[in-house]
């Protein structure tokens, strides 16, 4: 009896795609004992007919062609400063709305949790703005919207690569012209369950109840973003990317989920997406009079679609990169997935007996000094390595 879609737990993402293809709704999203949701299926529903595991888009390859890259801007300087890079995906959601359509993205829900929706308003658009660094639950709305671009609404739908090539993997592999994706270069998604106990320790220690966050504050300049989270009574917490726990914890790769480990659906020139938009990180170097730190986008535009809804937008200004190999110095997820931390299971374990806690963040990402020789040594670029193994013989 199937109790599970793929035999290899550790492949699956999570898009959630599997739950609206199977004819007898027989499969739920449920969290593991790390906080990430993975498909769970009712034996005494299921046919066996096997669809959700022959559609499963996780590790399949999406070849969308040889990106175009550019750095663009939102000349709408409010847009730019409430988004997270250059406020690219605002620009591309206010032109599908014009056009009567609807927009997916990410948004906080109850309790913070992360989940997708759908908007036809402005006003709808302005909570999914702004990275949310979580997994998203997006099952319904991947349902949601293909539905509605059956009925020749204009749909844009946003979210991590692998939630994009689960879209495609609900529509057999069809691009529709009415259907614009757009996903973004993607360190990975840390686990929702850990977020959550992330929030509890935050309203433990300021003994008060949280009324909004944000992780991309961009107060102190958008190189040294920082999370952000205000309290009933007016307090605030604030913390840079080195100093948040849960920052420092997402950025160092402790609690990210598995798939991401081994992604494919991220890799330069295969995403499924038409559009992947990103940080510009490297702006002082490509474009220095550009540069103000108040965000800039780097965006590759995969298909013809994705560079004509690009051109569409008259308040985006850009500038073509032709310096691949600048980036990839710069933001290193556009090429490979991160590795985890050498400490990951130990933190899990650590974390299911007592939730989080800014000790347990500083316990698991102090190294010894040989751990970190040896993490020095494998991030080395390649050409050290060619040398290192030269001089060694091995
Ligand atoms: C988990 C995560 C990891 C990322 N890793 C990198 C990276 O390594 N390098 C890099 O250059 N950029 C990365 N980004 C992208 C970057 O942070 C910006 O989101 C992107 O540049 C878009 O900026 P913007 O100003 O155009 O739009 P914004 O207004 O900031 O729009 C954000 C868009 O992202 C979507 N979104 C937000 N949170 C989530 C989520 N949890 N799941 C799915 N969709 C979401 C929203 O729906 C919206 O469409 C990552 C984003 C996320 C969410
Ligand atoms: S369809 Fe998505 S959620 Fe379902 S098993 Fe595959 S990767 Fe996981
Ligand atoms: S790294 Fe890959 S598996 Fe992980 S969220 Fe991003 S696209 Fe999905």
């Amino acid at each position: 009896m199937r109790k599970t879609v793929r035999s290899e737990a550790s492949a699956c993402t999570g898009c959630g795609a599997c739950v609206s293809v199977c004819p007898r709704g027989a499969i739920a999203m449920k969290p593991d004992g790390e906080g990430f949701l993975y498909p769970a299926v009712d034996g005494t529903l299921c046919v066996e007919c096997d669809l959700c595991e022959k559609r499963c888009p996780a590790g399949k390859a999406h070849k969308t062609g040889n990106p175009g890259a550019f750095g663009v801007k939102n000349t709408q300087e409010d847009v730019r400063a409430a988004s997270s890079s250059g406020g690219v995906f605002s620009a591309l959601a206010g032109a599908v709305l014009a056009r009567g359509g609807a927009v997916f993205g990410a948004v906080f829900g109850d309790g913070f949790s992360v989940e997708h929706v759908g908007a036809v308003t402005k006003d709808g658009l302005l909570p999914m703005r702004g990275s949310k660094y979580v997994q998203s639950d997006a099952a319904a709305a991947l349902s949601d919207a293909c539905s509605l671009q059956a009925r020749e609404i204009p749909v844009l739908f946003s979210g991590t690569p692998c939630q994009v090539a689960g879209l495609y993997a609900l529509l057999d592999g069809r691009r529709p012209e009415n259907l614009l994706t757009v996903d973004f270069v993607c360190h990975g998604v840390p686990s929702p369950g850990v977020f959550a106990s992330y929030l509890q320790w935050l309203r433990h220690e300021h003994g008060d109840e949280i009324v909004s966050y944000t992780f991309r504050d961009k107060r102190l300049g958008w190189k040294n973003f920082s999370a952000a989270a205000r309290f009933a009574g007016g307090a605030e917490h604030t913390g840079t990317q080195t100093e948040d726990p849960f920052l420092r914890g997402f950025l160092q790769n402790l609690y990210l989920r598995p798939s991401c480990h081994s992604c494919t659906a991220l890799r330069y020139g295969e995403h499924a997406a038409d559009l992947t938009i990103a940080d510009l990180w490297g702006a002082q170097e490509l474009f220095p009079e550009w540069d103000d730190d108040r965000g800039l986008s780097l965006v590759f535009a995969n298909t013809k679609k994705g560079r004509e809804a690009l051109d569409a937008c008259p308040e985006l200004e850009r500038r073509v990169i032709a310096d691949a190999g600048r980036m990839a110095r710069a933001n290193p997820s556009i090429f490979a997935p991160a590795p985890a931390h050498a400490h990951r299971r130990r933190f899990f374990k650590a974390f299911r007996r007592k939730g989080f806690s800014d000790r347990l963040i500083e316990s698991c990402l102090r190294e010894s000094r040989a751990e970190k020789a040896l993490s020095r040594l494998r991030h080395a670029p390649a050409g050290i390595l060619r040398r290192v193994k030269r001089l060694t013989g091995r």
